[in-house]
């Protein structure tokens, strides 16, 4: 067994990864066999490891992962749970009443996932804040103001804001959390090893292979293998590049972060201290926060097919971060940027994970796809991953039905129709910005 930390040095690392190196986990080399073999040390793989070993105390659970846990964009993220993790549903729940149900499920999941974290792994920095969403011009005004009147009628907390005070903007305010992500994936993972899981890095899988058993051979890259009763592929951006079940189709996305200098106390203070999280509705789609005493903001997504160099930010996108900067907030003077990181997932049509078995037999199973919203909804899912990778019916009924319905959701055509139709006659009838 090794503890391990991960490395500081690395050019590419995020803000988060450096800032938590200090998080050892006791790893160890992969095992010959496992009952279930977890691709990915992301949040949907250490997730799911403790999904399943709550399900079945006992299993033998190895999870591997090709770098160290939290590599991938788990590490590399804004750390908001979102209050709104399955946004497509917004575009729908004022007609079909199972969205509105299970947006009202979710949002009640996600305060009880806050109170557990904070409980179980404080370490994680689980802090109470609010979620700005705020419009830059008259259509995202008129958005805001539709998905407003959707959660009214769905019974979602939130407030909106129609008259901010001077140079700010109509905001739509719901009451989440913000976490560490990195002391997040890594505390979990720890409390999936305290549970009986085996965590290995430094263990990249090259691919998986069906045995005459019906059981898995799961191929590392360095020629090992393992045995697996069942393999549940938890690896996000990078699930193309495992050989052997063919992955479901997903878009892979590229969003970058910066971490400032250290800001003054006032400015701080105006930023909300660390209890707010900003998204900007505009084409960038920048979000912001602050942590101890840095602003980490993000945004501005690419899009590519196939894997390039991972996480170096090209200096047009560090460009247009550090343009918004300058406009995002009322500085003096732009504080400095510090550094700068990128970071990929999933993406799919509906902003839906693929939670499901591969096409060939029950052995192998995804757990991808997670999108924007991943740090929330991969634990908000996990009891799903865990049934589905166990080959088990969902034991809870809530559950249950939340699954049958992200398996019925498609592409909202009508809905986002109807929000632009109601978006324009608002504008006509010069409605949003008195939020009626
Ligand atoms: C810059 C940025 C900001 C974001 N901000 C937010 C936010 O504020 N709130 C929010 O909810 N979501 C946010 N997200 C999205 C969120 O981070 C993801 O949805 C979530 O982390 C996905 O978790 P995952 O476990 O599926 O993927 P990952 O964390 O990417 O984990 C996949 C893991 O698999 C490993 N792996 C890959 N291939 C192999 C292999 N062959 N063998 C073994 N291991 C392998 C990788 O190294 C990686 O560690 C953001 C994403 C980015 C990039």
């Amino acid at each position: 067994m090794v503890l391990a930390t991960t490395s500081t040095t690395a050019a590419t690392a995020s803000y988060w990864q450096r800032e938590g190196a200090d998080t050892a986990l006791r790893v160890t080399s992969a095992p010959v066999r496992a009952d279930i073999v977890i691709i990915g040390g992301g949040l949907a793989g250490v997730s799911s490891a403790l999904a399943i070993l709550d399900r079945q105390p006992g299993a033998s659970v190895a999870v591997l992962e090709q770098r160290f846990v939290g590599y991938g964009a788990s590490g590399r993220n804004g750390g908001l749970l979102s209050p709104l993790p399955v946004p497509v549903w917004l575009l729908t729940a004022d007609k079909n009443e199972d969205h509105a149900w299970a947006l009202r499920a979710l949002v009640r999941k996600l305060h009880r996932l806050g109170a557990w974290l904070s409980e179980t792994v404080p370490e994680s920095e689980v802090t109470p804040c609010m979620l700005h969403l705020q419009a830059t011009g008259r259509l995202t005004t008129g958005g805001l103001a539709v998905i407003a009147r959707t959660l009214d009628r769905s019974g979602i907390d939130h407030r909106m804001i129609w008259e901010p005070h001077r140079d700010s903007r109509p905001t739509l305010v719901l009451p989440t959390f913000t976490v560490h992500p990195y002391r997040l994936v890594r505390a979990l993972a720890a409390r999936a090893i305290a549970k009986g899981a085996l965590v290995s890095e430094q263990a990249g899988v090259a691919g998986i292979e069906s045995l005459p058993s019906g059981a898995a051979c799961v191929r590392l890259a360095d020629g090992q293998s393992v045995e697996a009763g069942k393999v549940l592929v938890c690896t996000n951006a990078y699930t193309h590049t495992i050989a052997g079940p063919r992955a479901p189709r997903a878009k892979i996305v590229r969003n970058y972060m910066v971490e400032t200098e250290a800001l003054d106390d006032e400015t701080v203070a105006r930023l909300g201290g660390g209890q707010t999280f900003v998204v900007e509705l505009n084409k960038s789609y920048i979000f912001y926060r602050v942590h101890q005493r840095r602003l980490i903001y993000g945004g501005v997504e690419t899009f590519f097919g196939a894997a390039k160099s991972d996480y170096e930010v090209p200096s047009a996108v560090l460009q247009k971060l550090e343009k918004h900067l300058a406009h995002s907030v009322r500085w003096r003077r732009p504080p400095p940027i510090a550094s700068a990181w990128g970071g990929n997932f999933h993406s799919t049509a509906t902003d839906l994970p693929i939670i499901r078995a591969a096409a060939q037999g029950g052995t192998v199973s995804f757990n991808i796809g997670y999108g924007g919203t991943g740090v929330a909804l991969t634990q908000l899912f996990a009891p799903q991953a865990a049934t589905v990778a166990l080959g088990q019916p969902c034991g809870d009924d809530d559950d249950a039905r939340v699954a049958r319905i992200v398996a019925s959701t498609r592409v909202p055509l009508a809905g986002l129709l109807r929000l632009g139709g109601r978006v324009v006659r608002d504008i006509v009838a010069g409605k949003p910005e008195r939020g009626a």
